[in-house]
């Protein structure tokens, strides 16, 4: 078996959505007007769009990297996610996975990123980590993904910390024999 896939979220899990006084220290403040953001802003020429936030952890990559999974980003951000994300925080270029429709909802009242995720993941293992993931989104792919998923819900005002690194590694040893990675077996 190859390494389980793991899809990331950008705002929220990466991008710490705080509305805290003051920045925390472990986080890099940069400001960007990528393509996905100027989209939002449909009023406006691009050149008076606002830039965007970022607060990243710099650290985050290497974390990433060191889990036992094939990263891929499951963003709205799609492809910018390698442009404006990944260098930023220590991560060489990603798989993306592009969205047939950015319109919130999916089948069963699932977000909309649900179905295209288990499309993608084509019946391997894989975990999922986002901010806007709830119950009907495990229960749709218990429903109609054959391999295990964890499908891990992350605080968007903290981004991915020490403790979802840890629930996503254990994971990985949880799966049954045949899902596991050859290199782990
Ligand atoms: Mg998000």
């Amino acid at each position: 078996m190859p390494l389980p896939l793991l899809y990331l979220d950008v705002d929220g899990p990466l991008n710490v959505l705080n509305h805290w006084p003051e920045e925390p220290n472990n986080l890099t403040v940069h400001r960007v007007r990528p393509q996905c953001w100027v989209r939002q802003h449909p009023n406006l020429h691009s050149d008076d769009v606002p830039e965007l936030v970022l607060r990243l952890n710099p650290d985050h990559g290497a974390e990433l990297a060191d889990l036992p999974y094939e990263l891929v980003w499951g963003t709205t951000w799609e492809e910018e996610a390698n442009e404006f994300i990944a260098l930023r925080i220590g991560l060489p270029a990603l798989p993306v996975v592009t969205w047939a429709n950015l319109d919130g909802f999916g089948p069963e009242g699932t977000y909309f990123k649900t179905a295209e995720l288990v499309r993608h993941a084509a019946g391997r293992p894989f975990a999922w980590v986002d901010d806007q993931l709830d119950q009907a989104d495990r229960e749709y792919v218990a429903r109609h993904h054959p391999a295990p998923a964890l499908l891990h819900y992350v605080d968007p005002a903290k981004g991915l910390d020490l403790d979802d690194f840890e629930t996503l590694a254990a994971w990985v040893d949880t799966l049954p024999a045949e899902y596991q990675p050859a290199a782990s077996a």
